[in-house]
């Protein structure tokens, strides 16, 4: 059964995206059947693993609105072990789409019911907003992951995410967790970042990852040519640090080694 991590932070161009593609490649390729669902209608995760959105006739927004089973919609990557629902400009409409239906929270989770064993990991990138989508894939998830970008006011706006996640797990997601705090586009130069990541740590304590992901010319060129770190420059310090994310995400869910599960897997 697929543990089902969404990547949020309502503040925009914090890593989300970034974090998803490449933490989800490295889960594929340490074995781990992974799925991305682009549920951002920036549809950036979906460039960002290759596939050209405007040649597809369907997308997410389609398997939200019962047009297309969600089995269809999956589509296949460079990476054997990782797949995508992508996603389109068309899924702004959704927002609207989905006001209409009763129980649209939870129809994210519904879908995903009919995949959850086809996978180990099943990561929701989403927009930066919290909106009905993003409510969505924080009553899909099991946990959530949060980006927060080494600069000014990193910290500001967290407390409202927090409250929202606080929210879900009221009204629609009890078990909803917090996976981890990610510190993004660090610049260990300057004494600001180290400020951000001493604030994050004291403020979050462990539920920040040890590995901080440095600001990387090679991260940003990466979704330019459709592919994630691993396949664009996999020697890269970018590369290197979502590999030890990665292995950091595994450890925390019973998996060690190069994917290999040493206990059993509690997922
Ligand atoms: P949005 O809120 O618009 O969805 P996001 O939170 O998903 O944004 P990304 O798209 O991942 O953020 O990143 C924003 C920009 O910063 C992108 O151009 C991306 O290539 C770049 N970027 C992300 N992480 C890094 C990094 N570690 N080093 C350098 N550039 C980065
Ligand atoms: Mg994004």
């Amino acid at each position: 059964m697929a543990k089902i991590i969404s990547v949020c932070n309502q503040k925009g161009g914090v890593g989300k995206t970034t974090t998803c593609v490449n933490l989800s490649a490295f889960m594929a390729h340490f074995g781990k059947k992974t799925l991305v669902v682009d549920l951002d209608p920036q549809a950036n995760a979906t460039s960002g693993l290759g596939i050209d959105k405007k040649a597809l006739n369907f997308s997410v927004y389609n398997v939200l609105l019962g047009e297309v089973p969600i089995k269809e919609a999956v589509l296949p990557t460079a990476l054997e072990n990782l797949k995508l629902i992508p996603s389109s400009l068309s899924l702004i409409g959704a927002e609207v789409e989905l006001q209409k239906s009763e129980g649209q929270q939870h129809c994210l989770k519904n879908l995903l019911n009919n995949v959850l064993q086809d996978f180990d990991f099943i990561f929701v990138d989403l927009p930066p907003s919290l909106g009905v989508l993003t409510v969505n894939g924080l009553t899909a998830a099991h946990s959530v992951i949060i980006p927060v970008q080494c600069e000014y006011y990193a910290l500001e706006g967290l407390s409202q995410l927090l409250i929202t996640i606080e929210k879900i797990k009221q009204a629609f997601n009890p078990d909803l967790a917090i996976e981890g705090v990610l510190l993004t586009m660090a610049d260990f130069r300057t004494t600001l970042c180290h400020e951000v990541i001493n604030e994050a740590r004291q403020y979050f304590k462990d539920n920040v990852y040890q590995t901080v992901i440095p600001r990387s010319v090679r991260l940003s060129e990466a979704p330019g040519f459709g592919k994630p770190i691993l396949l664009y420059d996999p020697n890269s310090n970018g590369a290197i640090k979502y590999a030890e994310l990665c292995q950091e995400v595994m450890t925390r869910n019973g998996f060690s080694g190069a994917g290999l599960p040493v206990t059993e897997n509690k997922l």
